[in-house]
C-alpha cells in the first residue's frame, strides 16, 4: 500500500480534536501512541459483545476469548519473527518485562560479584530492576558510556566483559536522544562470550523491522500502547531454551499444573509466567495494532519518520535558538531540545496553550540528562500521522515561546 498521510489521519479519532479551541498536534509519540479505529472497534467490541475469562471455561464466550488471546500471541511472534509462539509471554507492558526478566533471571543465574551491563542511555525501566538485583545479590552493574553527540560506544563493551558478566540489556533506541543503536554487533560481541542479551525494543517496535532470529537476541521487551495498542500490555520475548529454564516470578491461577499444601508443579511455558487472569483484551487489542502497522508498512512508516525526523532537525537549527541533544547519524524520529534562555518547563506550558502536546523533562531518563549536565529538555517524538506543517507550526511557536519569555 502507499503511504497515504490523509488516510492514516483520519484513522486516529483523536487527531481531530482541539484542545484550548486549537487544533491539537501531538508529539508526544514517544510517551504513548494514538489509537487506530481498529484498535479501539476490537476491545469495544470485546467489552460488549464477548467478555470472558481465558483457559478457564468451557462455555462459548471463554472459548473464543481464549482462541483470540493465542491468536495475538501468533501474530506477536509472527511479527518480530520468533520461532514458537510459545517464547511470547504477556506482561503488562516493557517495565513488567523487564522486572519478570530481572527477578526470574536474576534468582537463578545471577551471584554475588556478578555483573550486569546496560548502556548509559537507558529509560529507568532498563536500570532500576538491574539495580534492585545487583542490591539483592550483590552483584555489580556496568555501564557502556555514549559521546556528546548521543552516539554510544559500543567498542567499550569487549573491555566491560568479563567472566563475571552474566547479562547484557540494551536500549534499541533511546527514547531521548533517539539514537538507534547497533543491537547485532553488541549481540555479536555478548555471544563471542556465550553471554546472553536483552533488547528494550519499546521505542523501536514501532519504527522498524525487528526480527529476533535474525538479531539472535535472547529475550526482548515492547510495550503495546507505544505501538499503537492499548496500555497495560505488552511482551517479553524469550528463547525457548531460556524461558524453559527460567523459574516463574509470580505465583497464582492459571501458572500451576497441580497443587498441593505440601509442593506446586508449574504450567508449561508461556503460561508458566502468565499468573492470575491477564490483560486478554489488552493482547487482542495489541495484536490489531501490528496488524494495522503491517497495513501500512514498516518499512514505509520508517521511511516516512525518517523524513520528518530530517525535516525537523533542519527546521528546529534553522530557528538559530535551539540546541538539540542527540545527534548521532542512526536516528529514529525522537528530538530532545532546550530553547536559548527558555526553560523547558515553561516552553512545554506556552506550546500546551498553543494545541501542541509535547514532553518536558528527563523522560525517564536522568542518566541522559547528567551527562549533559541539564535537568531535562523539551522532546518532539514523531509518528506516522505527524507532518510536516505540524513541525512547520512547531518552529514558528518557538519563536513565539522565545519572545514571549526569555
Ligand atoms: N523503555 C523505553 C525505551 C521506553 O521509552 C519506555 C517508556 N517510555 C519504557 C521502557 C517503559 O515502557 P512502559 O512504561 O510501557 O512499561
Amino acid at each position: 500500500m502507499s503511504f497515504d498521510i490523509d488516510k492514516i489521519r483520519n484513522d486516529f479519532p483523536v487527531l481531530g480534536e482541539k484542545v484550548y479551541n486549537k487544533q491539537l498536534i501531538y508529539f508526544d509519540n514517544g510517551a504513548t501512541t494514538q489509537k487506530p479505529s481498529p484498535v479501539i472497534e476490537i476491545i469495544n467490541k470485546y467489552h460488549s459483545k464477548l467478555n470472558s475469562s481465558i483457559h478457564r471455561g468451557v462455555h462459548f464466550l471463554s472459548d473464543q476469548a481464549t482462541n483470540d488471546y493465542e491468536d495475538a500471541r501468533k501474530k506477536v511472534a509472527e511479527f518480530i519473527n520468533a520461532e514458537k509462539s510459545s517464547e511470547i509471554i504477556f506482561t503488562s507492558g516493557s517495565t513488567g518485562s523487564i522486572n519478570m526478566l530481572a527477578f526470574s533471571f536474576g534468582e537463578k543465574f545471577v551471584s554475588e560479584g556478578d555483573e550486569i551491563i546496560i548502556t548509559e542511555m537507558e529509560h529507568h525501566a532498563n536500570i532500576v530492576p538491574w539495580q534492585m538485583l545487583c542490591e539483592r545479590k550483590k552483584a555489580k552493574l556496568k555501564i557502556i558510556p555514549f559521546n556528546d553527540e548521543g552516539i554510544l560506544q559500543t567498542e567499550s563493551l569487549s573491555t566491560l566483559i568479563t567472566e563475571k558478566t552474566k547479562l547484557v540489556s540494551v536500549i534499541h533506541i533511546s527514547n531521548t536522544l533517539g539514537t538507534i543503536n547497533p543491537i547485532k554487533n553488541i549481540i555479536e560481541i555478548a555471544h563471542r562470550q556465550s553471554i546472553p542479551v536483552m533488547i528494550d525494543a519499546a521505542q523501536s517496535i514501532q519504527h522498524l523491522s525487528v526480527d529476533v532470529q535474525e538479531l539472535d537476541c535472547d529475550f526482548l521487551v515492547f510495550s503495546g500502547h507505544k505501538a499503537y495498542g492499548p496500555t497495560g500490555i505488552g511482551i517479553l520475548y524469550g528463547k525457548e531454551k531460556w524461558l524453559e529454564n527460567l523459574p516463574p516470578y509470580q505465583g497464582g491461577g492459571d501458572m500451576v499444573d497441580i497443587v498441593t499444601f505440601e509442593n506446586t508443579t508449574y504450567n508449561e511455558v508461556p503460561f508458566k509466567f502468565e499468573a492470575g487472569t491477564t490483560n486478554y483484551i489488552g493482547a487482542i487489542g495489541m495484536a490489531e495494532a501490528l496488524r494495522y502497522i503491517e497495513s501500512i508498512g514498516l518499512e514505509n512508516i520508517g521511511k516516512y519518520e525518517t523524513e520528518l525526523m530530517h525535516y525537523a532537525t533542519k527546521k528546529l537549527k534553522e530557528t538559530g535558538i535551539v540546541t538539540i541533544y542527540g545527534n548521532a547519524p542512526e536516528k529514529a524520529s525522537i528530538l530532545s531540545f532546550l530553547i536559548d534562555g527558555v526553560h523547558m518547563a515553561d516552553a512545554g506550558m506556552m506550546f500546551d496553550k498553543l494545541g501542541i502536546a509535547v514532553r518536558v523533562g528527563t523522560h525517564c531518563a536522568q542518566t541522559v540528562m547528567q551527562h549533559f549536565n541539564i535537568d531535562g529538555t523539551v522532546r518532539a517524538s514523531m509518528s506516522m500521522y505527524n507532518t510536516k506543517e505540524e513541525i512547520d507550526y512547531l518552529c514558528q511557536t518557538i519563536h513565539q515561546v522565545k519572545a514571549m519569555l526569555s
